[in-house]
């Protein structure tokens, strides 16, 4: 396992579900995982390591939701 690919760890996720993630939090200890926090996305999402602490499956879903809460907050005054 050598390869860096968040593809194939999207992939396998979805293939291994609950059994395998509780491998894998016992192995690495700390995992961030989840469905992503945009209300227009469903993706999940799977961050391993320190620093991967995240609420969206990509840095575009966490800007796009950023600018939304922005332009919501000025419509409200
Ligand atoms: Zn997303």
């Amino acid at each position: 396992m050598d390869r860096g690919d968040d593809a194939g760890w999207a992939d396998w996720f979805l293939a291994s579900g609950a059994l395998a993630l509780a491998r894998i939090l016992t192995e690495y200890g700390r995992v961030t995982w989840g469905e992503c926090a945009s209300p227009t996305c469903s993706t999940l999402y799977l961050g391993i390591g320190p620093g991967s602490a995240r609420r969206y499956c990509s840095a575009a879903c966490a800007s796009r939701a950023r600018v939304a809460d922005h332009r919501r907050r000025k419509a409200l005054g």
